[in-house]
């Protein structure tokens, strides 16, 4: 039979994503509703395999739901890439007294998580935080919809100067491998196109989109690229492609970089991470183990993480229908 659970760890790993703080709350407090211990492992793998552990009440997350970023901050561990590095881990766990933990974080987090429990059979529930939204197993991941938002806003801001000079902004969004990021803000801020790396559109086909957007008399243009788009040219070189073969327009590139990851989260996020928090808590407690929280068509599902892992987290194809149709 399964070791009852008396104390559990929760930590984020890999890369942060708002709405963090917002689900390490939620399993504190779901912890001392239902009378069982938690305990912060700071600094993810990191922080496990040197104990840095902290026992966490439900004071402890006092004020955290609207901050973004994580109080137990993240790293990115080599050690426990290591069986030696997961050994010091487990027997860190141990001496604690720690019987399980949750991990928030993504894709590495969860393998990480994966062959820990298959090593030692200890008992790990995912929940999926990256701004990317490319985890199989959830129409969202903590902090996807939070970053849409600050990034429609600063295209908002983009389209004012780019509409008073008649300019044509190329504005690049994190995505290497999916366009997530790039085709949601690009439809939500109204873009006259939009470069992922699912599709390759082709820079004859740019050129010619945007002959047309001039010719219907639009204004401005905006063009969202996500980092890693199929025509594999950077903004810099997009600009200079599109001056020497369309020299009506007055280009302008605009990298947002960072200040994706960061901000307050959203609602969404905020009561996300709060259902999903409950749920690892409640999921462990029934001895289930290896499983990824996600969200689908508003309820809360459990993929086994192996299937979180290797699945595809496919573009919505709907919506680059309708990204087209908008852009005409
Ligand atoms: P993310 O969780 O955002 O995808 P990373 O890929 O950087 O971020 O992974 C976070 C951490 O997870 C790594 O620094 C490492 O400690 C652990 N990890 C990733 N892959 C593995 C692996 N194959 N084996 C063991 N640990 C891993």
């Amino acid at each position: 039979m399964a070791k009852e659970i008396k104390k559990i760890g929760v930590f984020t790993s890999g890369g942060d994503s708002p709405g963090m703080n917002a689900a390490i709350r939620a399993v504190v407090r779901t912890c001392a509703f239902l009378k069982i211990d938690c305990v912060g492992i700071y600094r993810g793998y990191q922080g496990m395999i040197e104990g840095d552990f902290k026992p966490m009440d439900a004071r402890s997350v006092n004020n955290i739901i609207n901050k973004g970023g994580t109080i137990l901050k993240s790293a990115r561990c080599q050690e426990f890439r290591t069986a030696e590095g997961r050994k010091k881990a487990y027997e860190q766990l141990t001496a604690e007294g720690i019987d399980a933990f949750v991990v928030i974080g993504g894709d590495g987090s969860f393998t990480g998580a994966m062959i820990f429990n298959e090593e030692y059979g200890f008992p790990v529930i995912g929940i999926p935080g990256t701004i990317d939204n490319d985890i199989y197993g959830t129409s969202n991941t903590l902090g996807f919809d939070t970053a849409c938002n600050t990034v429609v806003e600063v295209i908002d801001k983009i389209r004012d100067t780019a509409s008073s000079h008649n300019r044509l902004f190329f504005v690049e969004v994190m995505g290497r491998d999916v366009g997530h990021i790039a085709l949601n803000v690009g439809v939500g801020a109204g873009a006259e196109e939009i470069l992922i790396p699912e599709e390759n559109l082709g820079l004859e086909r740019l050129v010619e989109s945007l002959k047309r957007s001039k010719k219907s008399g639009k204004s401005s243009s905006i063009v969202v690229v996500a980092e890693g788009d199929k025509i594999g040219k950077s903004v810099f070189e997009l600009k200079e492609y599109v001056e020497e073969h369309l020299p009506i327009y007055d280009v302008r590139v605009s990298v947002l970089g960072h200040l994706q990851r960061g901000g307050a989260p959203s609602c969404f996020d905020r009561v996300l991470a709060s259902r999903m928090g409950v749920k690892a808590v409640e999921t462990l407690l029934e001895g289930k183990s290896n499983l990824m929280v996600g969200i689908q068509n508003n309820d809360l599902i459990l993929t086994p993480i192996n299937k979180a892992i290797k699945g595809e987290s496919k573009i919505d194809k709907e919506l680059i229908r309708v990204s087209d149709i908008m852009t005409t």
